[in-house]
């Protein structure tokens, strides 16, 4: 039987954000890394990359985190981006030796179209995204007017105003 409603190519897209961070290593090339591969996987297109921040760690610890958000459209389910940025954490040396150590390179969905989901590989949004200075401000560079669930970018940032972040030159 024939669908009576084919789906359109662009009906697939959809708008995924992606949190980016590093501390360890030559952290500001491998975030320039992990975007540049990125952007050249066949099922992303119409990557947008925030200026780059630096961000005093945050339930960690060790060198001055390098954080940015990429956004960016993709044909891929949740899962599978998530397999796609975990395949990048691994290629570029992370290691985790324990709980929130520091990282080489580390990749979040923070969030994905307006999907809100809670299960034991993904959570979306991100449950922490809201109170990360350093994922709120380079949020607001790409997306000014976003409002979470929380509240708008504005009042979440000035609620974590306590958080060291400066825009990289
Ligand atoms: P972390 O060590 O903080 O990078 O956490 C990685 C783990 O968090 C993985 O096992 C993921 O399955 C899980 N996870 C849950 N929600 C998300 C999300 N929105 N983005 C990335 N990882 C997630």
């Amino acid at each position: 039987m024939i669908d009576p409603t084919p789906t359109t190519d662009e009906q697939v897209w959809n708008t995924a954000f992606i949190g980016l961070g590093a501390n360890l290593g030559e952290a500001h090339q491998t975030l320039l890394k992990a975007i540049e591969t990125l952007g050249r996987h066949a099922d992303i297109r119409h990557l947008q990359l925030s200026p780059f921040y630096s961000s005093a760690p945050v339930q960690s610890h060790g060198p001055d985190y390098v954080n940015a958000v990429a956004r960016l459209e993709t044909r891929l389910t949740p899962y599978a981006l998530l397999d796609v940025l975990q395949a990048l954490e691994t290629r570029f040396g992370r290691e985790r030796p324990y709980r929130n150590a520091p990282r080489t390179l580390d990749l979040d969905i923070l969030l994905f179209n307006n999907l809100v989901q809670n299960d034991p590989v993904l959570t979306l949004p991100h449950p922490r995204m809201h109170e990360r200075a350093f994922v709120l401000q380079p949020l607001k560079n790409l997306a000014p007017d976003m409002m979470l669930a929380q509240g708008s970018l504005n009042d979440l940032l000035t609620a974590c105003a306590g958080q060291r972040i400066t825009q990289m030159h």
